[in-house]
């Protein structure tokens, strides 16, 4: 069997490919993380992480993330910042290219790169992001009990996210830009029929307002184009997100460009495992994240067991 470079190689250090990292490590694999950004991914943007299990009072993404870092480290993960730019199969190798031009082969590939949600592009919303505007309801909603909240967008996670946010508030108003909600119909109904939750259809926000955090957003009415400002502090971005999957174009996806796997995780590229935001998965939150990531590493090497054992047959 050709010799590569390591057995397992795990695309972004988010929680998905920390805790492979850790898994893939502890099952003896010689286990190579790779990040272009920072240690943590997106769990870096939460300030007080409450819902993880085990910690009684909240703490910061970023020192799970570290804690999480060091105990990949502990068991032997190798950690390389580097951005993985090309990823191919070669026979039953996979060839990782990186962007400091050095090349890396391994049996086995875990993709945990996340996703990005999308965002509005409008005035006020990036200068507000982490003060009232947030794209995460389970996240940021408790710091706006009882207060007036904004949600923008008419899909799945909107809708929900609503719904989430109406256990805290009975002042919710939604805004979609279209007539009628694009999210599944019992969802939809359920919203309709809250009363906590104000839908304003044909409407969308076009500028949100502050000094140190959000004081009011901007509203334009599409049927007849009135604009007039509403005060708020909190507004709830819900207008989709973009996994990233440039590195597997040819990987099956479900229609909103997630990667499907089976329940071990694994791709429809055999030997390609797929954990965390990036894979078709009905929550995305740490959590998910941490058990698909687990999931993974525990199949990748089974995978690399069963490759070796074939290859010596
Ligand atoms: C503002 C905010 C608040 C949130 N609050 C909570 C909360 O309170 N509780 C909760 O459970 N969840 C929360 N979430 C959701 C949670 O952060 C995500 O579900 C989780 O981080 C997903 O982990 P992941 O490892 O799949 O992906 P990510 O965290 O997105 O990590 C992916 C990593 O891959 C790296 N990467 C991508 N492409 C490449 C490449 N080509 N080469 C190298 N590296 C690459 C990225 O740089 C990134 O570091 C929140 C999310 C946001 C945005």
């Amino acid at each position: 069997m050709q010799r590569v470079d390591t057995d397992l190689v795990i695309i972004g250090a988010g929680p998905a490919g920390l805790t492979a990292a850790q898994y893939g490590a502890r099952a003896n694999l010689r286990t190579t993380l790779i990040e272009e950004m920072a240690i943590g991914g997106q769990s870096l943007l939460i300030d007080h992480l409450e819902n993880y299990p085990g910690y009684v009072e909240p703490r910061s993404g970023f020192d799970l993330a570290q804690d999480m870092y060091r105990q990949a480290e502990k068991f032997g993960a190798q950690f390389l910042n580097d951005s993985v730019t090309a990823l191919r199969k070669e026979n039953d190798i996979f060839v990782i290219s990186l962007g400091s031009g050095n090349t890396l082969t391994a049996y086995a590939v875990v993709l945990a790169t996340g996703a990005k949600h999308r965002t509005l592009d409008v005035p006020g919303e990036a200068e507000f992001s982490g003060r009232g505007v947030s794209y995460c309801a389970t996240c940021d909603g408790p710091f706006f009990k009882g207060k007036k909240m904004f949600v923008v967008g008419g899909g799945d996670a909107a809708c929900d996210e609503a719904q989430f946010l109406s256990k805290l508030s009975d002042q919710i108003v939604m805004v979609h830009r279209r007539d009628r909600f694009r999210a599944q119909k019992a969802l939809a109904e359920r919203v309709l029929h809250n009363p906590a939750i104000q839908v304003r259809f044909n409407h969308r926000i076009v500028e949100i307002k502050g000094d140190t955090k959000v004081r009011s957003v901007v509203l334009e009415n599409l049927l007849t184009g009135e604009r007039y400002e509403e005060a708020t502090e909190a507004v709830f971005i819900f207008v989709g997100s973009i996994p990233q999957t440039a590195l597997v174009p040819e990987a099956e996806k479900d229609e909103a460009g997630y990667i499907i796997t089976d329940q071990r995780m694994e791709s429809s590229i055999k030997g390609l495992f797929v954990a965390g935001d990036v894979r078709a998965t009905p929550f995305r939150q740490v959590v998910v994240a941490a058990g698909e990531g687990a999931i993974a590493a525990h199949s990748a090497a089974q995978y690399i067991d069963e490759l070796k054992g074939e290859a010596y047959r």
